[in-house]
């Protein structure tokens, strides 16, 4: 491996071609439905079969889904588009060619801005968007001595996001990808569940001379469905190649796979030239033309994007970067801070209770926030009793929202007053507490009156310590910096 100076010698360039699956009813030329885990082909119909006279027919909403997210990531969205075969021996698909987009595709001409933690905003171009129809899986590991297959999968709609050869880091392309799976989640025409399959990313990688303008020959790794594997290819395969070209060698333009085992990738086949998949135009498929009143409709259709709310959250509310992020990666978690945020005057106070106990609860549940029970109007309740010191955030958090969470239908006010920690104004017997305290301790009191801020959290502890949590913070604060004043 090359060490750190030679390293720092080469650029690493990379183009991702990332695959979505569609959240659809049925395939996108199969009325059949499809779910994650179900029994191995029990989704298959004649037409997946490949069956001869079995005729395809476009699934309409795997049309809406790609104007959709061509129209989010800034395309140009071709009005007359077709299918087109491309032919490869595909042991888990039926019909031997895949019924895809080459010459005219439905989106192009995009881009999508990334920005990463490091505050660095970037352009990432997007060359196409197309349709296409998903293979089966072949299972190796069920039996020792011969493979299956599973064609549940086979037919179901997927979009293929490919970008210009535009991103320079691991990092960047982790960002990027992460990018379209709150999009597509937003947009919600995929679930984007990586796990599972429903979003994986194949990576170009090159690498050339920092400062040169010829791009290197590139090396597809293929079918990566985690951002750890992502990242680690990528480092893996730039430091492979630097190596190579510094050992006097030549980087050959081919396929390989991640093998997550030895942490390398490894040579599948020699990258295939568009030629030898014999391309041409579906017969069996009208090609596609779509009216610029549809393609209105489906932009009427678009909620307010992740990127949007990222920067309104930032710029004003003063949320940090990495808590904007989170607060927009799920379109239900940030719907929901959304309604609260009508609720209430008290928006940064409730992004910390979303970010805080509310997001606990979510990943100590497993659940979602579409299952949480408190509703915004409750929560907003019980932050408007901290913000008017009817009761302390402490016990808020830890009494108070522990019970709502059993007994939802409950109002906040009724449980603290339950609980009796309800805090009542007790200005009179603070100040009292406070001038028994500067006269036990003059030292501190001249040390604070010259200059000594700090000394402040002493006075404020020994009282509340003395009220044992009675005294809300704020009044407490309050008449301790009066009087030392
Ligand atoms: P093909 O049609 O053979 O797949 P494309 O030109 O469409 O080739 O490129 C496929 C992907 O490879 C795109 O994501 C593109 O950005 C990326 N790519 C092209 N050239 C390079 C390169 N030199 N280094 C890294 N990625 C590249
Ligand atoms: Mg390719």
């Amino acid at each position: 491996m090359p060490t750190s100076e030679i390293r720092a010698q080469y650029q690493t360039v990379i183009g991702l071609e990332i695959h979505v699956q569609l959240l659809t009813n049925s395939k996108i030329f199969a009325q059949e439905g499809f779910s994650f885990g179900s029994l191995p082909n029990h989704h298959v119909s004649v037409i997946t079969m490949a069956h001869p006279g079995a005729l395809p027919s476009i699934n309409r909403r795997c049309i809406d889904h790609a104007v959709k997210i061509g129209l989010a990531t800034h395309c140009q969205i071709n009005r007359n588009s077709f299918f087109a075969r491309k032919n490869y021996f595909y042991p888990d698909l039926p019909k031997g060619y895949q019924m895809s987009q080459d010459t005219d595709p439905i989106c192009t001409h995009g881009f999508i801005d990334i920005r990463t933690e490091s505050g660095s905003q970037q352009k990432i171009r997007i060359g196409r968007i197309h349709l296409e129809e998903d293979a089966g899986k072949s299972l190796h590991d069920q039996d020792p001595h011969i493979s299956m297959i599973d064609l549940n999968r086979a037919g179901v709609g997927l979009v293929e996001i490919v970008t210009e050869p535009d991103l320079r880091s691991a990092e960047d392309a982790a960002t990027l990808l992460a990018e379209i799976r709150r999009l597509v989640r937003f947009l919600e025409i995929s679930d984007g569940n990586m796990e599972e399959g429903s979003l994986r990313c194949d990576a170009n990688i090159s690498v050339m001379p920092v400062g040169s303008e010829t791009l290197g020959t590139r090396v597809e790794v293929k079918n990566m469905n985690s951002f750890n594997h992502l990242t680690r290819a990528i480092l893996y395969e730039s430091e492979r190649q630097i190596a190579l070209i510094e050992a006097g060698g030549k980087v050959v333009q081919e396929t390989r796979t991640w093998d997550v085992n030895t942490q390398k990738t490894s040579p599948m086949r020699q990258k295939e030239t568009a030629d030898d998949y014999r391309y041409f135009p579906e017969p069996d498929l009208l090609p596609l033309g779509l009216t610029e009143e549809y393609i209105e409709k489906i932009r009427s259709e678009i909620p307010r994007l992740p990127q949007e709310l990222y920067l309104e959250y930032t710029e004003s509310l003063q949320i940090a970067h990495n808590e904007a992020m989170t607060l927009t990666e799920q379109k239900n978690f940030a719907d929901y801070f959304e309604a609260i945020r009508k609720l209430t005057p008290f928006e940064k106070e409730a992004s910390n209770w979303l970010l805080g106990p509310v997001r606990a609860w979510l990943n100590d549940s497993g659940k979602e926030i579409g299952d949480f029970p408190i509703s915004t109007e409750k929560l907003a309740d019980l932050i408007r009793l901290v913000q008017e010191d009817k009761i302390s955030n402490h016990a808020a958090r830890d009494q108070v929202f522990p019970i709502m969470l059993v007994r939802p239908e409950e109002s906040p006010l009724a449980i603290a007053g339950e609980l009796n920690i309800l805090l009542e104004s007790k200005q009179d017997e603070v100040e009292n507490a406070m001038i028994a305290l500067m006269n036990q301790f003059p030292q501190e009191t001249t040390r604070y009156r010259s200059g000594k801020k700090g000394l402040k959290g002493f006075f404020v502890g020994h009282i509340m310590r003395q009220f044992q949590g009675k005294a809300s913070p704020r009044e407490v604060n309050d008449v301790v910096e009066r009087m030392l004043g």
